[in-house]
């Protein structure tokens, strides 16, 4: 009998192991970037083409290698960062496992040039498939540059899983996110097919989180300390009011490495407490420090998940040091009307009493049959607040058709969306519709509107209501045609990150077809014309609100339309409200309850609540 088993050439095991380190250009460029760092690196540039599927190089100015370290390194199992097991539960490294270059150079071109610190002559390797191809005295500065062309070359059914460059982009975004985050006081350039996406100074945690994410996290973010012997929490969490119902930025760190878990993850949350709107999550930015023999950072090859020895104090811990920085945060008094929390928790649901929904909707409209009444748009670009529209009725867009095939996906997310809303809905307590006279309303404080129905008194939250009535106004007209834009009389300039004008520029027809219109100066967008009923004091606020859903994070088609749909109807709603006429005040509540989703806002937020005659009396007993 002659035997089968065979020990698997250097080559083909590298490819394999390559399999469970490399999946895809981002996983190259985490890998080559951590090198980086724990070369000691101060200044680090990424520089990507076609989304890292062409080439992929990365340049430090870190310790560099000796000859003999250069060709050693891509050895399987070849490292200087640990000499034995017991090494790794004293890690100050990143990397330890000595499988990323030898995984990367057997399934790419890859190129090394790099110096020794204090040494006069630099060596570059070229290496492809395993194999050394050519190796030459440099005459290199500084550090190591290392480049990586033509992934997954010998390896076809690898490169035929690769998503899209914008997908495989996103993923890079991503890494690159993580480690600038974990490092703050380095250096970072990146760019792609030649553009510059970020050009970050080594600075500290919170600006090096306003650089990555985009100005208006600076008033987002509350600090969060705590310091115990099983770990010390630092860091930046969101305040509740930028919760948002998709995952945005949700960044764990434990001893200077990034890791994802679910357990903490909840531990955050429960923190929150009910500051939240439900199924809301919260953007943070969380570093643990533990002491290292309590960490296994080694229990998976891509290094994400790691274990502690005491995960459950640590849960507490977060939990109680995620409430104490919320708390100190809402120390200040709020005697403002518009704050959301005066509102939410002036008036208690659960006394309210049960009574079945009573809503008045055109069961027979149907937007693609085309009838011959009035097809005026409720958006003619008056831009008045508060009570725009006013001229259009639910079913001024009859006559439009719907003009485009790309949209008909929309129709199937919404219906699905609505669904989730509608099973929601029904836990919740129903409302009777306010009495139909004229005089029973009244304005209080601008923004609320205190109005008498059969069993009591009904509170409701103008803007909030406002901004559920244009909500549904736009979804409906955009599934139909473009929003009416309005030309400005001045451009208005709105500076942008490279990211930003880059996912800007991928989503420019749904943005277009919301109504803007633009011009670049370098980063800045210039715009031309506007929604029209966004005032232009208000446009910061939508774009704002824009560039948050189009940056970070990952939605369909469907998805993102709503989520614009939902920045710029609060933008243009979510003002001190002027005062109302009696028509006005009639017209809205009208339209109102004409809507399915009459108690919430399209964010959530709860727009109006009844008080029982009993309670009014009890006030005064
Ligand atoms: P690991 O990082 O797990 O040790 P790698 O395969 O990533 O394994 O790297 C192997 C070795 O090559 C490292 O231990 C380090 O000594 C050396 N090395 C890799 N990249 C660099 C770099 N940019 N600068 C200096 N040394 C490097
Ligand atoms: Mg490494």
């Amino acid at each position: 009998m002659s035997e089968v088993i065979r020990l698997l050439p250097d080559n083909i095991a590298n490819q394999i192991a390559a399999g469970e380190v490399i999946q895809r250009p981002a996983s190259v460029v985490k890998e080559l970037i951590e090198n980086a760092v724990d070369a000691g690196a101060n200044n680090i540039e990424l520089h990507i083409k076609d989304a890292g599927k062409t080439s992929i190089q990365i340049i430090d100015d870190g310790k560099g290698m000796s000859e003999m370290d250069a060709r050693m390194s891509f050895e399987r199992h070849a490292t200087s960062k640990i000499t034995s097991a017991a090494d790794l539960f004293t890690l100050t490294t990143k990397g330890f496992r000595g499988e990323a270059l030898a995984s990367i150079a057997a399934i790419a071109h890859v190129e090394m040039d790099t110096i020794e610190q204090g040494e006069q002559i630099g060596t570059k390797i070229q290496i492809a498939g395993s194999k050394i191809t050519s190796q030459e005295p440099s005459s290199r500065g500084k550090g190591t540059s290392i480049s990586v062309k033509n992934l997954f070359f010998n390896v076809p059914a690898r490169r035929n899983f690769l998503k899209s460059d914008n997908v495989e982009t996103k993923h890079i975004i991503e890494e690159f996110n993580r480690i600038a985050l974990t490092h703050p006081e380095v250096g970072f350039i990146f760019s792609h097919n030649g553009n510059v996406i970020h050009k970050l100074d080594g600075a500290g945690l919170r600006k090096r989180i306003v650089d990555l994410f985009g100005r208006n996290f600076n008033d987002k973010l509350v600090p969060i300390e705590e310091e115990t012997d099983i770990v010390k929490v630092k860091g930046f969490i969101g305040k509740p009011e930028f919760s948002r119902k998709t995952r945005g930025e949700q960044y764990f760190f434990v001893n200077n490495r990034y890791f994802k878990d679910s357990y903490f993850n909840h531990a955050v949350v429960a923190g929150y407490d009910n500051l939240m709107p439900p199924k809301h999550y919260p953007s943070y930015f969380i570093y643990l420090e533990v002491p290292s023999n309590t960490l296994d950072v080694n229990v998976h090859p891509t290094k994400t998940e790691v274990k502690f020895e005491d995960d459950r104090s640590i849960y507490s811990i977060i939990r109680s040091a995620v409430k104490l920085a919320l708390g100190k945060y809402n120390i200040a008094p709020i005697l403002d009307f518009e704050h959301e929390a005066q509102f939410d928790l002036s008036i208690e649901q659960q006394n309210s009493p049960i009574r079945q929904p009573e809503i008045r909707v055109d069961s027979s409209f149907n937007p693609f049959k085309s009838s011959s009444s009035g097809s005026s748009s409720g958006f003619s670009g008056s831009g008045s607040s508060g009570s725009f529209g006013s001229s259009g009725g639910s079913n001024s867009f009859k006559s439009l058709k719907p003009n485009k095939e790309e949209w008909e996906d929309f129709y199937k997310i919404t219906e699905e969306a609505q669904e989730e809303l509608k099973t929601e809905e029904e836990e919740e307590i129903s409302f009777e519709e306010p009495l139909k006279s004229s005089s029973n309303k009244i304005q209080l404080h601008r923004n609320l509107l205190l109005i008498q129905v059969k069993s009591g008194a009904m509170l409701v939250h103008i803007n909030r209501a406002n901004e559920r009535v244009l909500y549904d106004e736009l979804m409906e007209h955009f599934m139909l045609s473009p929003i009416a834009a309005q030309q400005l009389m001045f451009p208005y300039e709105y500076n942008l990150l490279s990211t930003q004008k880059l996912e800007w520029e991928n989503n420019s027809s749904t943005l277009k077809r919301l109504g803007f219109d633009w011009d670049w100066k370098n980063n800045t967008l210039v715009l031309s014309s506007v929604p029209s009923m966004l005032e232009v004091e208000y446009v910061t606020q939508c774009l704002d609100g824009i560039i948050e859903k189009i940056t970070h994070e990952e939605l369909d088609k469907g998805e993102l339309v709503h989520e614009l749909i939902l920045s710029l109807s609060a933008a243009a709603t979510n003002h001190r409200s002027k005062a109302l006429s009696e028509e006005e005040m009639n017209y809205l509540i009208d339209r109102l309850f004409q809507s399915e989703q009459h108690q919430y806002s399209p964010s959530g937020k709860r727009i109006l609540n009844t008080i029982s005659i009993e309670e009014l009396n009890n006030y005064l007993s």
